[in-house]
């Protein structure tokens, strides 16, 4: 069998593997574990809707009986999910050639089934973000605002909610069809600055994806 979960939709499963986690440990009624375990075993199959009879008989949890299986199954499952494409300090390079200066991460050091690549120059306090959209790469940089406030933030991507030095709101500048003089268009949100532990955390690409088409002008 073949890779054919892709991350954001493993970090769901691991979510709902969470509720059925509570519901071992918070009822004793055989009942209510069997309906809730259904329950998650449907909103689990839902998300993917092609699915061949070994892939459903993987992502079927009803025979797990036992939260002590849990983690075992989600290191099985993990197995299945998408590599990112290869990435090389090549293509960072090409991707952000106007930046001076780029701090280029390790590839090697990378979780190769992130959903995006994503690191810190905290020098120049700017979070570069590089993620393969339908086989092409695309990237963005974002500018720290610098804030003292003791506000709390919520990340955009995968909805973390933390102070300024977890979640940080930065800004992007747009690409636009107008080169005269003066174009410049901005877009601002909150951010996670450990991009490895929002790349765990994300449960759908629609946001990430609408703000890198939005910042490289991609209709
Ligand atoms: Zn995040």
């Amino acid at each position: 069998m073949n890779a054919f979960i892709k991350k954001h939709e493993y970090n769901y499963i691991k979510r709902c593997m969470q509720d059925l986690n509570n519901a071992f440990r918070s009822s004793t009624d055989a009942n209510i574990i069997e309906a809730t375990r259904a329950y998650i075993c449907n909103k689990i199959l839902n998300i993917f809707p092609n699915l061949s009879k070994e892939e459903k008989e993987l992502l079927d949890i009803t025979k797990i009986n036992d939260p002590l299986y849990i983690d075992s199954y989600l290191n099985e499952l993990h197995e299945y999910v998408y590599e990112m494409p290869t990435t090389t300090n090549a293509q960072i390079n090409k991707l952000f050639k106007k930046e001076k200066k780029l701090k280029i991460p390790n590839l090697d050091l990378q979780d190769s089934k992130n959903v995006y690549l994503g690191w810190l120059d905290e020098s120049t306090r700017k979070l570069f973000v590089a993620y393969n959209m339908n086989g092409k790469l695309v990237g963005m940089t974002c500018k720290l605002t610098s804030s003292s406030s003791n506000n709390t933030h919520m990340c955009t991507l995968c909805n973390r909610i933390g102070k300024e030095n977890d979640v940080a709101f930065v800004s992007a500048i747009c690409k636009t069809d107008n080169t005269g003089e003066g174009a410049y268009r901005s877009i601002g949100f909150d951010i996670c600055l450990d991009s490895d532990k929002c790349n765990d955390r994300i449960l759908s690409v629609e946001k990430l994806e609408r703000i890198l088409k939005d910042v490289n002008n991609i209709k």
